[in-house]
């Protein structure tokens, strides 16, 4: 509703300023100012930030003052200094979460966050307000290089039901409308028969753009195209975000929706990392976190272009810093700059989850995407998901498409297993559809065993 939009950043927005300090929009300009930089430019900023959290971290952080003298005698070289301090899993912080909370931190300030725990346990963890601001403004930030402003009306396409009592969701769907300009919209509980009629909701709140899981987008598109369904307005754009958006994905939604898809790249544990540009490149928010890429069996750091662990270091929550967190995702930082005007580092590709990446029985990595690229181009399957329980066992399940299912084709996927996997055991069991997992997103490949279980030979 162009109406509520004039409103919120009219009003809303600087009465938010005033009252409560809100500094989203400050720091947004920040960031703003920043992209025009030159790399040099850039990294001395970062390189300023960083140094600044490692005093901070190794006078106050319980977990970090042990470093404090070794970081006297580096502190010309945080990026290096950085290197040498042990890799934070999420296991290590979980169980010592206590030691990274800040000593000089007023409480009442603090504000509780946890993962969805998709991939296991949930984690816990502080920020205060400050940090959250400054997420915020890189995402409206990123949202204004497509040309969408604060305040512009948004349909949220979203896996998880809210756990909400009626109240509460009464209260909630007010705030996300009026506040917001938000409209929120439940992709799982979205069968065939509904669909016109959450078209018909989409098409009255006239949003500039769509905002969702990439899984969540791509089952609506799916039912849209399968029916022929248009999206009936104009969208700038339709935003992927949360999860790995594949290139089928990408496809299909932007086909359904007949606009462009942009990827949000983000974590609630890690902040928001990178956002797609109008040329299509990620550009990372080096103003706000420190990313570092290593081999994820030995830690060792990898170059620009090789694909490894992402290591995040949030430059700005000092209330609760994590250095060099293992966010759990594989990824490759690119040597190259972008056309754009836009200044920021590239982020050459993200390349799914650790938990995505398989053990052969020799101990070499492989990728999630190995499976999906062998099925995609099948016609007898419609999809599946694979879970590698320990290195040599693991299940497949297919949802076959009677109308054009092969037995050679299982043959061939079967056999393409045991080529990138070794000698293991695969069980296969046929089903109508894999369900979305407590969170709501669909996961193809799922390792369950640790990844250096298997022994590593070379
Ligand atoms: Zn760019």
């Amino acid at each position: 509703m162009p109406a509520t939009g004039f409103w919120i950043r009219r009003i809303q927005w600087p009465m938010m300023e005033l009252l409560k300090e809100n500094r989203t929009r400050h720091y947004m300009a920040e960031l703003r100012r920043a992209q025009s930089l030159q790399t040099d430019a850039l990294l001395e900023s970062q390189r300023k930030k960083l140094g600044k959290l490692l005093d901070h971290a190794t006078r106050d952080v319980p977990a970090y003052t042990e470093f404090a003298s070794e970081w006297e005698t580096h502190r010309e070289q945080p990026e290096r200094f950085l290197q040498r301090l042990p890799i934070l899993s999420k296991s290590r912080f979980r169980q010592n979460a206590d030691q990274y909370l800040s000593q000089h931190t007023n409480p009442a300030k603090l504000i509780g966050n946890r993962t969805g725990g998709s991939t296991g346990e949930p984690t816990r963890f502080y920020l205060d307000r400050p940090a959250v601001e400054r997420y915020e403004a890189a995402r409206w930030l990123g949202l204004s290089w497509h040309g969408i402003q604060i305040g512009d009306p948004c349909v949220m396409i979203w896996g998880s039901p809210l756990e909400l009592n009626q109240q509460q969701e009464r209260r909630h769907r007010w705030k996300e409308r009026w506040l917001k300009n938000r409209l929120i919209l439940s992709a799982y509980e979205l069968d065939t028969e509904q669909l016109p009629a959450y078209l018909r909701l989409i098409q009255r709140f006239q949003p500039v753009y769509l905002y969702g899981y990439a899984s969540a987008l791509h089952s609506l598109a799916e039912m849209m195209l399968e029916r022929g369904l248009s999206p009936g307005i104009q969208l700038k754009a339709v935003v992927s975000t949360a999860e790995s958006l594949h290139a089928h994905q990408r496809q299909t939604i932007e086909s359904a929706f007949e606009a462009p898809v942009i990827n949000e790249y983000g974590a609630r544990d890690g902040g928001m990392i990178a956002y797609q540009c109008p040329s299509g490149r990620m550009h990372i928010f080096s103003e706000n976190c420190f990313l570092e890429v290593v081999d994820p069996l030995t830690g060792i750091p990898l170059y620009p272009g090789e694909t490894g662990a992402l290591l995040v270091t949030d430059l700005h929550n000092s209330v609760m810093p994590r250095l060099r967190y293992q966010l759990g995702d594989m990824i490759a930082l690119s040597p190259q700059s972008c056309d754009c005007g836009i200044n920021f580092p590239v982020l050459e590709k993200i390349d799914g989850r650790e938990d995505d990446m398989f053990i052969s029985t020799h101990g070499k990595i492989v990728h999630g995407h190995y499976f999906n690229h062998i099925i995609r181009g099948m016609d007898s399957f419609r999809t599946f998901q694979i879970v590698q329980h320990e290195p040599s066992r693991l299940s497949l399940k297919l949802v076959k498409d009677p109308d054009t299912y092969l037995p050679a084709d299982e043959s061939r996927l079967l056999a393409g297993i045991q080529a990138a996997l070794g000698d293991v055991s695969v069980q296969v069991a046929y089903v109508d559809h894999i369900p979305p997992s407590a969170s709501g997103k669909v996961r193809y490949a799922i390792r369950e065993c640790p990844l250096t279980t298997a022994p590593r030979m070379e």
